[in-house]
C-alpha cells in the first residue's frame, strides 16, 4: 500500500471535465488579464467566507504584501508574528521594511500565545499577524482585544485555514485584512500560484484593488506604489470550479481527523493535536508531537507514507533573519515544535484503509 501526503489525482478526477470546460471559456475569449472568472471567483469567495470584499491576487506572499502595503507599514515599522509558521509571515514583513518581532507559540494548539503578545508591544508596533497554522485560528478575541487596546492593525495570515471559524466566524474575516493562498497544496488549490484579501473595510478593499496593479487609479495615474499581482484568470476558473466542492472537501478532512484522535489516542510516545473550543478547524495539516521524530518519518516514508515536517526550523533562527539577534532558547516552545512535529496524510481523498496503513505503521514504529 502506498500512500501519499496528498493526492492530486483523486481530488482532481471528478471535477477535471468540468474544470477544463471552465479554462476553455476562458481560451474563447482570451480575457487573460483580469477576466470575468476572477470577478465571479471573488463574488463567489465573498459568499462562501461571509465577507464584504474579496481581491485576488497572485500569491499568498503577495496577499500578505499587498496587506502590509494597505496599512501603510513601512521602515521602522514593527509587526508582531510568530516564529512557527510558513517563511513568508515574517519575510513580507522584513520585504517592505519592517522588522518583524516574533512572540512565541502554544504548546497544544501551535498558534501565536496572546499573553506573549502585550509585553513584545513598543511605541513602534503597528501590526500583529496572528497565523491559523494547520487550519485551526488562532484565539481571535483576545488578539482583537489587544488589537483595540494598542490601536495596531491585525493581518490574519490564513493560508492554511481557510472555511476554518473562531466563535463562528470565518477565520480571514475578523482582523482588519485577512489573506488566503491558493497554492497547490493548500484546501482550496490552483493549478499554480494564486490568492486573495479579504476585508470588511472599503476604504482598504478600494486601496488593495489598486495596489494590485500598481497602485493605479485612473490607468496610468499612481496614488501609491504597488505590485503587479493580478489572481490569473486561468487560475481563477480553476478555482470556481473548485471552490463547489470545499465544503465537502473540509467535512471528509474533519472526519479523517477524527478517525485518527480515535485510533492514536492511547499511544504514549506521541500527542495530538488539541483544537480550541471555539474553533472549527479545516486541518490543512493534521501535525502530531512524536518522540523520536526523525526515527518515524523515516519509518513512514521506508514504508510508502507521506509525511513531513512543517516546520524543521523556527524563524527567529534564520540565517537571513540573523540580523534580528534572537538566539537559540528565545522561544523555547517553537524551537520544541520544529524538533517533534510531523505532519500525517489527512487529504480529504484518503481511504480507511490507508489511514489504517498509516496508524499501523505508528504503532510498529514505538513497538
Ligand atoms: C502557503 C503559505 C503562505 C504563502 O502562500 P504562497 O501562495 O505560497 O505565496 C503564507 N503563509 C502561510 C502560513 C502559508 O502556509
Amino acid at each position: 500500500m502506498k500512500v501519499p501526503m496528498l493526492d492530486l489525482n483523486a481530488q482532481y478526477s471528478p471535477i477535471l471535465d468540468d474544470i477544463r470546460a471552465e479554462i476553455e471559456k476562458v481560451f474563447a475569449t482570451h480575457a487573460y488579464k483580469l477576466g470575468p472568472q476572477v470577478k465571479e471567483f471573488e463574488e463567489d469567495m465573498k459568499e462562501f467566507c461571509k465577507v464584504k470584499h474579496a481581491i485576488g491576487c497572485a500569491s499568498g506572499t503577495d496577499a500578505l504584501l499587498l496587506a502590509l502595503l494597505a496599512l501603510n507599514i513601512y521602515e521602522g515599522d514593527e509587526v508582531i508574528t510568530t516564529p512557527f509558521t510558513f517563511f513568508a509571515t515574517a519575510g513580507t514583513i522584513h520585504r517592505v521594511g519592517a522588522k518583524p518581532v516574533f512572540v512565541d507559540v502554544k504548546p497544544d494548539t501551535f498558534n501565536i500565545d496572546p499573553q506573549k503578545i502585550e509585553p513584545a508591544i513598543t511605541s513602534k508596533t503597528k501590526a500583529i499577524i496572528p497565523v491559523h497554522l494547520f487550519g485551526q485560528p488562532a484565539e481571535m478575541d483576545k488578539i482583537m482585544d489587544i488589537a483595540r487596546k494598542y490601536d495596531l492593525k491585525v493581518i490574519e495570515d490564513n493560508a492554511q485555514g481557510i472555511g476554518a471559524e473562531f466563535d463562528d466566524k470565518f477565520a480571514g474575516t475578523i482582523g482588519d485584512i485577512g489573506t488566503l493562498s491558493f497554492f497547490p497544496s493548500k484546501n482550496l488549490g490552483a493549478m499554480g500560484d494564486g490568492g486573495m484579501c479579504l476585508t470588511n473595510n472599503d476604504e482598504l478593499a478600494a486601496k488593495l484593488f489598486q495596489l494590485r496593479v500598481h497602485g493605479e487609479n485612473p490607468q496610468y495615474y499612481h496614488k501609491w506604489v504597488g505590485l503587479n499581482s493580478r489572481l490569473d484568470t486561468i487560475q481563477a476558473a480553476v478555482l470556481l470550479v473548485k471552490l463547489r466542492s470545499l465544503q465537502s472537501w473540509s467535512d471528509a478532512r474533519r472526519q479523517n481527523a477524527e478517525y485518527y484522535y480515535k485510533h492514536l489516542n492511547d499511544i504514549p510516545q506521541i500527542t495530538l493535536p488539541v483544537i480550541h473550543k471555539k474553533v472549527a478547524s479545516i486541518f490543512n495539516q493534521f501535525t502530531i508531537l512524536a518522540e523520536q521524530r526523525d526515527g518515524l518519518l523515516k519509518h513512514l516514508r521506508t514504508h510508502d507514507i507521506g509525511c513531513a515536517v512543517y516546520y524543521p526550523r523556527a524563524l527567529h533562527l534564520q540565517e537571513c533573519f540573523a540580523y534580528l539577534n534572537y538566539k537559540e532558547g528565545d522561544f523555547p516552545v517553537s524551537e520544541e515544535l520544529s524538533k517533534k512535529v510531523i505532519s500525517i496524510p489527512v487529504f480529504s481523498e484518503i481511504t480507511r484503509e490507508q489511514q489504517d496503513f498509516v496508524i499501523q505503521n505508528i504503532r510498529k514504529f514505538y513497538r
